[in-house]
């Protein structure tokens, strides 16, 4: 039989570089042949063979429906009949930003953009602008989108001053951009008494989903928010991946459980806000966000911000995320799919622990779970990769890197869940 996606692959190498329009779609860490998906409905898409998987990705966040869901079809349908885009506001805007600001309280006023990378990067040119300070504080492993300021790599040992990430980055434009280790209360005690006065907004992934699947500890996000106030910086929550993911009002609505009166300054949101359609936000108080262009002298515009169809996608997945029971349905098949994963391991006799808060999950080839990004990087690849494709092979797609999280939809049922771990067990015995 012709490999149907062996061929589309190498047809898109020649044309778009990798053959992908995003690095990761391309199995480079897993090696083999990326599945080219033909559809989707529900937990599942079919690949290029018309083989089907049980779909752990979602779209790498985004669709917590599942595929196709008939309140968002409908929503999305009757969108595209009034108009792609026009370039001038429309009703359905104003409503999706009264959505959110009701759903996350930290947000007063907030602004619709196109992509998780756009709102990040304008969330840091307006701290920058509203402070009047240059420094910005990221933490290693977390992944806040590719602009030049947020791609940086970080140093070992105590703070230092990152190297860019990418090739194109110059120096000189992350020379105020200062990364330190996740969880590290040492080094941000030490980064705000050396830098604080200069220190615009320190950035973080509460729960961060770019080294799979590592929280920020209560102690940790609670130093972070005191420092940040003692010194007049702002802290800003990157929710694009756990915004309405992990609970309806994100992380922060978790931490500010146990740290009372908690919330970030600067919300930057994306992924399941437009239901799998290009949209993504960044939100503040009303004070911050006023900075913003045409009020303010901070400037950030989008030829398809607040797009009419994403935006009628994001409301009709904001609405439906919001139906009783729905977090702890979605809580409950998570946590099953992990407790089924670490029996499975138990048995296989296979070191594997995991996580997971709501919809989002991770789950590490080793014995304790990471608390930062080098710790992360100590699982064994080999046998990611081992574990990756006998998944894949059994019709089950995780993420094709293993510092990448998880994610499980409302479509998934039970069966699915069994179904990942029944096949898990026979993957795991070959891992022994
Ligand atoms: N921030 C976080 C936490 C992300 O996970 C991502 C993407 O995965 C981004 C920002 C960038 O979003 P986008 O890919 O929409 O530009």
């Amino acid at each position: 039989m012709t490999d149907r996606n062996q061929e589309l692959f190498d047809r898109a190498k020649q044309f778009i570089p990798g053959g992908v329009n995003s690095p990761v779609r391309a199995f480079r860490a897993v090696g083999g042949t990326p599945r080219f998906v033909q559809r989707a409905q529900g937990a599942y898409f079919w690949d290029a063979n018309g083989q089907r998987y049980i779909d752990y990705i979602g779209s790498w966040g985004p669709m917590i429906l599942g595929h196709g869901h008939p309140a968002v079809l409908e929503a999305v349908q009757q969108a595209a009949r009034d108009g792609f885009s026009f370039g001038a506001p429309t009703e359905r805007e104003v409503e999706l930003a009264e959505e959110i600001i009701r759903l996350v309280p930290s947000i007063e006023m907030v602004r619709l953009v196109s992509s998780g990378t756009e709102a990040g990067m304008s969330a840091i040119r307006l701290a920058r602008g509203a402070t009047g300070r240059k420094k910005i504080i990221k933490f290693e492993g977390c992944y806040h989108g590719h602009a030049d300021a947020l791609l940086v790599k970080a140093g070992s040992g105590l703070a230092t001053f990152g190297n860019p990430t990418s090739a194109g980055v110059p120096p000189e434009v992350v020379q105020h951009t200062l990364v330190l280790e996740y969880n590290n209360l040492q080094q941000l005690e030490a980064a705000f008494a050396e830098h604080g006065a200069d220190i615009a907004c320190l950035m973080i992934e509460p729960i961060a989903g770019n080294m799979n699947f590592v929280r920020a500890s209560v102690p940790f996000i609670r130093r972070c928010r005191e420092l940040c106030s003692q010194h007049g910086a702002l802290l800003a929550f990157d929710e694009v991946m756990t915004g309405f993911r992990v609970a309806l009002g994100g992380a922060q609505s978790l931490y500010a459980q146990a740290i009372p009166g908690f919330e970030p300054d600067i919300t930057v949101l994306g992924k399941v806000i437009g239901g799998g359609m290009p949209l993504a936000a960044f939100g503040a108080k009303r004070a911050v966000m006023e900075q913003l262009a045409p009020l303010g002298a901070v400037y950030q515009a989008g030829t398809l911000s607040g797009n009419p169809v994403a935006t009628a996608c994001g409301l009709a997945t904001l609405r439906e995320i919001q139906k009783p029971g729905f977090f702890e349905a979605l809580s409950q098949r998570t946590q099953s799919l992990i407790q089924g994963l670490t029996q499975a391991a138990q048995e296989a006799g296979v070191a594997l622990c995991g996580d997971s808060q709501g919809g989002m999950f991770g789950f590490f080839l080793m014995e304790e779970l990471p608390q930062n990004y080098a710790s992360v990087m100590r699982t064994d690849a080999q046998r990611f990769n081992r574990f990756f494709h006998g998944m894949l092979a059994r019709g089950i797609y995780f993420a094709p890197a293993l510092y990448e999280a998880g994610f499980v939809s409302a479509a998934h049922s039970e069966d699915d869940i069994a179904a990942t771990v029944a096949a898990a067990r026979e993957v795991l015995a070959e891992l022994r």
